[in-house]
């Protein structure tokens, strides 16, 4: 079973995937994560991407398509896959299309997560994440326990976690990615889900969408 989360940034797509990768014994593919460890690593890749990704834009579709191939290729993480942020624009799509094909897999179910832009900016805006644990924790909504997490001056703020390239990430999204919705909307894969939702119910809501896929199994 492979599975790809959609929504904007700051929907909950990475809380959301950690806790159905937990769930079902899946793989989390998170290119922005990908892009963000080569950029904290300063490699040759890093340097190169670190400004896109600061301001906001996508990074060329060559290079996500790279990292996506290292990890479907993997026999143990076959066909149990989150992709997470990926696809983003339809050059994408017909780019994981062909190395799924390529190595015998597909894309089972489509989840969209829908939150307003309201919501986005004090989602970004007031972003955290421990440094340590990993833990993201919000400033308006989930404050930090005595102004740390595991250790002392641990928290951080993505350098892309701002209300105004919030925006930017938000106009991008619309633009390139609701094409690939609709592209999975009628190959009837997409589901949506509100993503305004408190974390456990829309948790609840994606389980009970996962275990009524015909042939879902607990990768155990
Ligand atoms: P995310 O953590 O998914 O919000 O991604 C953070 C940033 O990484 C994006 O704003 C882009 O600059 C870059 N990025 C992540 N995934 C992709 C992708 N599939 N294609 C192009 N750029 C990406």
């Amino acid at each position: 079973m492979n599975i790809i989360i959609f929504g904007p940034p700051g929907a909950g797509k990475g809380t959301q995937s950690k806790f159905i990768v937990k769930k079902f014994n899946l793989f989390q593919l998170s290119t922005g994560d990908l892009l963000r460890s080569e950029i904290k690593n300063e490699t040759t890749l890093g340097k190169k991407i670190n400004e896109i990704v600061k301001s906001g834009s996508l990074v060329s579709d060559d290079i996500v398509s790279e990292l996506i191939k290292n990890t479907v290729s993997k026999n143990s993480y076959s066909n149990r896959i989150i992709f997470d942020g990926y696809p983003r624009n339809l050059k994408q799509v017909e780019n994981l299309k062909n190395i799924l094909k390529k190595f015998n897999q597909k894309i089972d179910l489509v989840i969209k997560l829908v939150v307003s832009l309201d919501s986005i900016k004090k989602r970004i805006g007031g972003r955290v994440t421990c440094s340590k644990c990993g833990k993201i924790y919000n400033t308006y909504f989930e404050p930090i326990p005595n102004k740390n997490c595991c250790v002392n001056n641990n928290m951080f703020k993505r350098a892309d976690d701002n209300t105004e390239t919030a925006v930017k990430r938000y106009n991008t999204y619309v633009a390139e990615t609701e094409p690939v919705l609709e592209y999975y909307k009628n190959l009837k894969l997409l589901k949506e889900v509100n993503g305004e939702m408190p974390i456990t119910q829309i948790y609840d809501k994606i389980t009970t969408i996962i275990e009524g896929i015909e042939g879902w199994l607990y990768h155990i």
